[in-house]
């Protein structure tokens, strides 16, 4: 399927001088483009009204569905500015498929994965003086949202979906510092038939209590555990995890309750080109604990498109914290990291054929 975009520049964009303010220190998620992308949904007409236009609010009636009932995905990916001032989108594709995944588990209408990408693009395209250089990146943010208005529980007739875009600086200032997590003995993420696998809005939702967990007691992220066992370890709040061996081996978590990163499905790839064992296994938190102190854990990490890898140098619950790699970040972490961020800046080549030109 093919929209036409009507592209409607912003007849007061944001001056050369205030745009280079703003991208000194963009921090996270705080500084927005001039534009968005949105395409709209309704039964009877489908997808149509495909445009980029100034970024500005909503009109939302108060009954409008998502308010009420949570009917709401969204993705995240990036652009980045390379050395010759082209611009590079890393697996677009790959969002725009996990993004129909997600709709059709939350009952939403199916954007084709053709026009999620054009959608991203053009975006890009019209806002590209807002990617920072060097290690800095445009973050994408594809979302669609349940416009019906209607109090009653059933699918939304009616979405709206949007892209905006946010200029990010380097995640890490100087390297990845190693994270420390608590380990949520309390609250879980997902069980098995719910919506652990897609990127809807209601899993932060529920995860943002025991993330809170986690900062009372003095650490960057929380960890999830299965919900039926409370033993594997499953996910961050918004990150997958890595676990690496002496032996040189790699395991993360098996997909079903957790979140397919595209990160992780990445480093999957890269590790095994490199001749790495790879197992998608689970691992419960007291073998991680055993292995840690045995010695034959090395390395624990964890992945997504906001900071790519973060090493994991502490573990920590109401029974005690445990070290992992002496809290360093380590060699496996960091090279995969390395190798990663080529690939995305265009700095190496790319075998799998991930990168996408923004012409
Ligand atoms: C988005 C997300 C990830 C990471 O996915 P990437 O595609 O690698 O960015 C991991 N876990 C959760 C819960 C997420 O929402």
């Amino acid at each position: 399927m093919t929209l036409t975009f009507d592209i409607r520049p912003s007849t007061s964009p944001t001056s050369d001088q205030e745009r280079a303010t703003r991208l000194a220190n963009p921090g996270f998620g705080r500084v927005f483009t001039d534009h968005m992308a949105v395409v709209q949904y309704s039964q009877d007409k489908g997808w149509h009204s495909a445009r980029v236009e100034s970024r500005a609010n909503f009109p939302l009636d108060p009954a409008a569905a998502v308010l009420h009932y949570a009917q709401e995905i969204f993705e995240g990916l990036k652009a980045y500015k390379r050395d010759d001032g082209g611009v590079n989108l890393f697996r677009p594709d790959a969002n725009a498929k996990r993004f129909w995944n997600s709709a059709e588990r939350m009952a939403m209408a199916q954007l084709p994965p053709e026009v999620f990408i054009e959608a991203v693009e053009r975006l890009v395209q019209i806002d590209r003086a807002w990617i920072p250089g060097g290690e800095g990146s445009l973050y994408l943010r594809p979302f669609m949202i349940a416009n019906e208005v209607f109090l009653g529980v059933k699918p939304s007739a009616e979405y709206i979906f949007a892209v905006i875009a946010s200029p990010v600086g380097s995640y890490f200032k100087g390297g990845p510092a190693p994270v420390s997590i608590w380990v949520s003995e309390n609250y879980t993420r997902a069980a098995v038939g719910g919506t652990g696998g897609v990127k809807c809005g209601g899993n932060y939702a529920a995860s943002l209590k025991a993330q809170a967990e986690a900062i009372a007691h003095g650490c960057d992220q929380v960890v999830f555990l299965d919900a039926i066992e409370r033993r594997y370890v499953e996910e961050l709040g918004g990150m997958n995890v890595f676990f690496v061996f002496d032996d040189g081996s790699l395991s993360t978590p098996p997909l079903g309750t957790i979140l397919p990163g595209i990160t992780r499905d990445s480093i999957i790839k890269l590790a095994r080109d490199a001749g790495r064992e790879v197992r998608e296994e689970a691992y419960s938190i007291d073998q991680w604990r055993a292995d840690a102190k045995s010695g034959k854990l090395k390395e624990a990490f964890a992945c997504g498109t906001a900071a790519v890898i973060s090493p994991i140098g502490k573990v920590c619950s109401a029974s005690g914290d445990v070290l992992i790699n002496g809290g360093e970040a380590g060699p496996v972490a960091m090279g995969l990291r390395k190798q990663l961020v080529d690939i995305q800046y265009g700095r190496s080549p790319d075998p799998h054929s991930w990168i996408r030109d923004v012409k």
